[in-house]
């Protein structure tokens, strides 16, 4: 099969002669893949930086596709069933599966990992489970989408934003873009987002943001507490995280309220203690999303209450794989997020 793939660290190429995963279980289905996003965990795993991504692969996990094959138990699904999916299952049995948080199974299977090939390859095979059916108006680039915006679904969700609720967003790439698309469905009452390139706060722009900041060259605690009435955000998402960045959130939010990390950060940053006792803040963090997330979000988007159409910023035929993964990686130009199509 055609595959993008990932031979070596900093080497990526087109091959079309991968082997096609089979179906082994009563309850797989095999997907012929359409688009695939590029993730940040690809470029990752490109750099050989990933914990579990590991050169060489068929890494990709961001997808939609179609059902050309499905196994002897399978109920939910027949062939030619436009889909997106999980790229994720847990064991089943653990305490965290058993309690429905099998996102945080201990021997969770991740796509594009472990064995498990991935989304950048023209066929996937994955257990029933985890396939989310794709309601006829979404294209196979919104299904692609969803995967990315389901990690803001299920942060915004648990973080128990709703319609009171002031928040700043640090980090305008995918996953804080998908914070702020998650927090206006829910309509959260005002959505502060920052970064420090142009771009990405005219991505967040197009998508709806009516606060954006430029932690560059503004002072985003004086923004946020004038936007604020001086008391600060009631909860700061912080989907980049370095040390400065982890004092600001602390510094913008406001006493009593929350930080959540969403962000791949690394250990041994210095953390605000300080300022995070005074504040009497609640720290969180929140690991991928669960099937639900994608439920709400394709739902969100049929039903024309979410946009994505202004998410994809490069596109490119999976023959053009290395081409892509250059530039999800060196961003020759300014980079949202990088669709790759299989059509
Ligand atoms: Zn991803
Ligand atoms: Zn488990």
């Amino acid at each position: 099969m055609r595959a993008g793939y990932i031979d070596a660290v900093k080497s990526a190429c087109f091959r079309d002669d991968m082997p096609e995963p089979q179906i082994v279980k009563p309850d797989d289905v095999k997907i012929r893949i359409h688009k695939c996003g590029i993730c940040g965990s690809e470029v990752h795993a490109y750099h050989g930086v990933h914990p579990f991504r590991i050169p060489p692969l068929v890494s990709g996990h961001e997808y939609a596709g179609e059902i050309v094959e499905i196994g002897s138990a399978v109920k939910k699904f027949k062939v030619g069933d436009r889909v997106t999916g999980e790229p994720q299952y847990g064991c089943g049995e653990c305490w965290y599966c058993r309690h429905g948080m099998y996102n945080l199974c201990t021997s969770r299977k991740v796509l594009g990992s472990g064995g498990w090939s991935g989304s950048l390859g023209e066929y996937i095979v994955t257990p029933e489970r985890t396939v989310v059916p794709l309601d006829d108006r979404l294209s196979y680039e919104e299904g692609a989408l969803i995967e990315p915006v389901a990690n803001g679904m299920y942060a915004v969700r648990h973080a128990g934003v709703d319609e009171n609720t002031t928040m700043c967003i640090i980090g305008a790439g995918p996953i804080g873009i998908g914070d702020l698309l998650c927090a206006q469905l829910y309509h959260a009452k005002k959505i502060i987002i920052t970064d420090i390139v142009d771009f990405n706060l005219q991505k967040a722009k197009e998508m709806g943001a009516e606060y954006t900041i430029n932690n560059r060259t503004e002072n985003l605690y004086e923004r946020v507490m004038e936007l604020t009435d001086g008391l600060g955000v009631d909860m700061t998402f912080l989907a980049f995280g370095d040390g400065p960045t982890l004092q600001q959130a602390a510094e913008i939010t406001r006493r009593d309220g929350k930080i959540i990390q969403h962000a791949m950060m690394v250990d041994g940053l210095p953390f605000p203690y300080e300022v995070h006792q005074q504040h009497q803040l609640d720290f969180k963090a929140y690991q991928m999303y669960v099937y639900e997330d994608f439920e709400i979000l394709c739902k969100a988007i049929a039903d024309g209450k979410l946009d994505l159409s202004h998410f994809v910023s490069q596109r490119y035929p999976i023959e053009q794989f290395k081409e892509a993964m250059i530039m999800a990686d060196e961003r020759p130009e300014p980079v949202l997020k990088v669709m790759v199509s299989f059509d």
